[in-house]
């Protein structure tokens, strides 16, 4: 960071590459605007490329081909018994991560951002302080502003420690070249479900332990209850309201973790490994705000419409903002701040209308309001069900579970959610995003030909349950 050849003045200083600061800066870059962006890692992408979205949906391919080749012979092929090679997994990963990474680094330098690699830290409104690895520190200034994308770190709960082996987080499961006979994962939230999904295929028996009431509780209640059909039919063992109390080491190197189950019974599990997936907290502490005066509230910086802080000049965006902690959210946030320090027209996210996608087995897809939201809000709901195994595709594929669910307002039919549980769930809701941003009514999609066979005619069926006038439906 010491190269003097290096302007250290620029338009915009973005604070963290993950998709929040990395999209922000491309966007910056095609503005016009000077650029740099501080990382602190050796390597730009952030928590989604490089522990996050990206290994894990690695994972989850490996588990799906795995899971194909099983089920070969019920489709015509016969293969030997498939063999999982732990150390090919995480090579195979790696190759992907590595190349997504370089292809970052790539787009700065298209975008004509100068990347410096250190911790930064805000030293004043307009200044930012890089600590190099070497010891060395350069000022950077801002004559525009400075965007904070500084993301999360994976979180416990008191009493439970995690000790990099055999309690772990997400990080550390990610990084596993070995398949453990066990696991217990503490959260039924998506990291969690995702985990057991991958972990369940490659041979390990896994038990989920989620102390609210409902696998997946963000998402629809029958969403959650078909996932917990879904994992029962794949054997992965859950108990939903369950407080765990407390972890033991044993001495042959287990676990023993006892908990209180939701009938007020005490449950003691035994496994190799303990995943703690109960969340993550944002990196905010060390990085200036209290110098520089940027509001915070529990940790989270405190931003308007257009993630501007407290502080004139300076923006938050992504994982540290208490916005869905999502990649697509990050990215999304970054060009708004950046469009709005640009003097660019922008506009404020709907973040009633973000998409969620749960990749696990059968994967989750969905967007808007849930069918209680939709009623706690005062709407007049109207909803249309379909089961999915009715279509031709759907039996093609072999998936014995699965719905998309519409939840409409009755008075002029506008669709305010889409809820999809089941073979390709993560792609089809791409059409209920673009239903929510186009404010379509359930007859505009009833009227809408989706071609056959495909999964998606489950869309245009859902839509018609809402008048009781599925095709295909019971
Ligand atoms: C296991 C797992 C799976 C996930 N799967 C998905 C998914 O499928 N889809 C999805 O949308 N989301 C997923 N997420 C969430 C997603 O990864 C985050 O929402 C997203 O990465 C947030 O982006 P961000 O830019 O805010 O922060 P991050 O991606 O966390 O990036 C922040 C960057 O800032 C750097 N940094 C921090 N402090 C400093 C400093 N002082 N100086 C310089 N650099 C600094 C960090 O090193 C990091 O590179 C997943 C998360 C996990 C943990």
């Amino acid at each position: 960071v010491s190269d003097s050849a290096i302007p250290t003045t620029f338009d915009v200083i973005i604070i963290g590459s993950g998709p929040g600061g990395y999209v922000a800066a491309i966007r910056a870059g095609q503005l016009g605007l000077a650029t740099a962006i501080v990382e602190k890692d050796p390597f730009l992408g952030g928590t989604c490329l490089h522990r996050g979205c990206i290994p894990t949906k690695a994972l989850l391919h490996t588990a799906d081909v795995l899971d194909e080749i099983r089920e070969a012979k019920s489709i015509g092929i016969s293969v030997g018994a498939p063999e999982l090679d732990p150390r090919g997994v995480q090579a195979y990963k790696r190759k992907v991560v590595t190349k997504l990474s370089k292809g970052v680094e790539f787009l700065m330098k298209k975008n004509l951002v100068t990347v410096f690699t250190g911790f930064g830290r805000l030293e004043g409104p307009r200044s930012v302080a890089v600590s190099g690895a070497d010891g060395s520190t350069t000022t950077l200034t801002a004559r525009r502003g400075i965007v904070l994308a500084t993301g999360s770190v994976p979180r416990s709960i008191p009493g439970i420690e995690i000790d990099g082996v055999s309690v772990i987080n997400s990080d550390h499961l990610l990084e596993l070249d070995s398949v453990p006979k066990s696991l217990a994962v503490l959260g039924a939230g998506a990291v969690g479900v995702e985990f057991a999904s991958v972990f369940s295929r490659f041979g390990t028996k896994v038990t989920i332990l989620e102390l609210l009431p409902r696998l997946v509780p963000i998402e629809d209640p029958d969403v959650s209850a078909e996932l917990a059909t879904g994992l029962k039919r794949r054997k992965i063992a859950f108990h939903t309201g369950t407080k765990v109390q407390g972890v033991e080491k044993r001495g042959d190197g287990g676990l023993t973790i006892t908990a209180v189950d939701e009938k007020g019974e005490p449950l003691s599990l035994e496994a190799e490994k303990l995943l703690v997936a109960v969340g993550r907290g944002p990196v905010t502490s060390g990085i200036g705000l209290e110098a520089v005066g940027v509001a915070t509230d529990r940790g989270y910086v405190k931003v308007d419409a257009l993630m501007r802080t407290s502080v004139p000049g300076i923006f938050a965006i992504g994982d540290i903002v208490p916005t869905p902690w999502l990649a697509h959210v990050a990215s999304q946030e970054g060009i708004v701040a950046v469009e709005q320090l640009a003097g660019h027209p922008t506009r404020p996210i709907n973040y009633d209308r973000i998409p969620g996608c749960t990749y696990c087995d059968p994967e989750i897809g969905s967007v808007g309001l849930t069918e209680p939201k939709a009623r706690e809000r005062g709407h007049d709901v109207a909803i249309g069900k379909f089961p999915l195994p009715p279509l031709g595709k759907v039996q093609i594929l072999g998936a014995r579970e699965g719905f998309i669910k519409i939840v409409a307002e009755k008075k002029y039919g506008e669709i305010l959610g889409v809820h999809i549980v089941g073979p390709h769930a993560t792609e089809l809701i791409a059409e209920g995003c673009a239903a929510l941003a186009s404010e379509m009514t359930v007859e505009e999609l009833v009227h809408t030909i989706h071609a056959h066979p495909t999964v998606s005619e489950g869309m245009k069926e859902a839509a018609e349950a809402v008048f009781g006038l599925a095709i295909h439906g019971a």
